[in-house]
């Protein structure tokens, strides 16, 4: 099989939210359509894949870089044994003349070409791609059945609160149980009552995690610890800078609550750092690191692999992200909890919105690859990549 064309563009996620650190208004993300000179069922086989959230586009890494050094590759030293792609020598060809370390942004367009790859691997031996990921590097806990949470919460301009209570309500109605919003944006006062907000909403088997967005300090960080204790949060997410691991063991080491973060570190050497000296508890603390955004599939199974040798198990991972690539990791390789958008209204929440969830459980399709041709929206984002 031969790589014959690589199309991609930007897409606009703009929405009047922001969280403690950013705004979304300028949101922009990277869509991407590999082409083969392959077939199945009569029409051309298409890898595709949706950037992750947060980071915005990666057009310029993929069109100056990335796309014409695979495209320049001898597809012999792409292929796997039964004339396919494989995404891992795909990979070696893409970090070609790249110097170690130093990740920058180029770590968020590998990630897309290697979760296109993926999605084309899966769409080749007709399978979705958790089936795929099972098979080959597979866990006991395989399933296409996940446990997930709705992440929102962001602050609005206006009826923040009331806003706020909506999103979960509907969230509810979906067939949600796990939830997570975000504090920092606001005081300690004013995010208190966003909390009380949502935990009067919840019912028993509920649960509520809030994220400060790498954006306190230490006494900031005490201080929320000391004013939420009264709730039962699942738990604390980035309350600190993401690189600062000194702060992070000294929080790990007085916080009642679980601690979860890595969202913000894109590739194995800076989480291994993370693995190696946050002083993060594996018996209940949470790991994010977002898949595409962290090279890709390929690289996260080298993360996997480390989680081991540090004591750690993959059900401690929640990759950051409500993507369907990030849900099919988390369903093939056995991983702990997805995450997708509460506000199923913005275009990055539509990409998921689709896949039925019950009780806190997404049921993956049997659609071939990530799924994205069974979204709502497939048309509207991939509509003029795939010619
Ligand atoms: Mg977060």
């Amino acid at each position: 099989m031969r790589i014959v064309a690589i199309r991609e563009r930007t897409v606009e996620l703009s929405s009047a939210t922001r969280n403690a650190s950013i705004s979304f208004d300028a949101m922009t993300a990277s869509v991407i359509a590999v082409h083969t000179d392959a077939k199945k069922d009569g029409k051309p086989l298409i890898g595709l894949a949706f950037d992750s959230i947060g980071r915005y586009g990666h057009g310029g890494l993929l069109r100056e870089r990335f796309i014409p050094r695979l495209l320049a590759a001898d597809p012999n030293d792409y292929a796997n044994d039964n004339g396919g792609i494989d995404p891992h020598r795909a990979w070696a060809i893409l970090m070609k003349d790249e110097k170690p370390g130093g990740h920058g942004e180029r770590s968020g367009a590998v990630g897309l070409i290697d979760a296109a790859l993926w999605d084309l691997a899966a769409k080749a031996t007709d399978e979705p791609l958790w089936s795929l990921l099972a098979t080959q590097h597979g866990h006991a806990n395989a399933s296409a059945t996940i446990a997930i949470y709705a992440s929102g919460g962001h602050y609005r301009p206006a009826n923040d609160i009331d806003a706020l209570r909506d999103d979960v309500r509907r969230a509810i109605g979906q067939g949600h149980r796990r939830f997570k919003i975000k504090i920092g944006g606001a005081s300690l006062a004013s995010d208190i009552k966003r909390v009380e907000a949502v935990i009067g909403l919840l019912e028993r088997s509920m649960s509520l995690a809030v994220d400060g967005s790498g954006t306190f300090d230490r006494d900031k960080t005490i201080q929320y610890l000391d004013a939420l204790k009264p709730y039962p949060l699942s738990w604390i997410e980035e309350p600190v800078h993401p690189l600062d691991f000194e702060l992070h063991r000294d929080i790990a080491a007085q916080s009642p609550f679980a601690l979860a973060t890595g969202e913000n570190l894109f590739s194995r050497d800076d989480a291994r750092n993370l693995l190696r000296h946050a002083g993060l508890r594996p018996d209940r603390d949470i790991l994010q690191f977002d898949i595409s955004l962290s090279y890709g599939i390929v690289e996260y199974l080298r993360i996997l692999d480390d989680l081991g040798q540090h004591g750690w198990r993959r059900e401690r991972c929640a990759p950051h992200a409500g993507h369907l690539l990030a849900m099919h990791v988390v369903a093939g390789l056995g991983l702990g909890l997805a995450e997708v958008a509460m506000d199923t209204s913005t275009l990055f929440g539509k990409l998921t919105a689709g896949v039925p969830v019950n009780d806190g459980l997404a049921t993956l399709p049997d659609t071939p690859g990530a799924g994205f041709e069974r979204t709502s929206v497939f048309s509207e984002v991939f509509g003029g990549l795939l010619n």
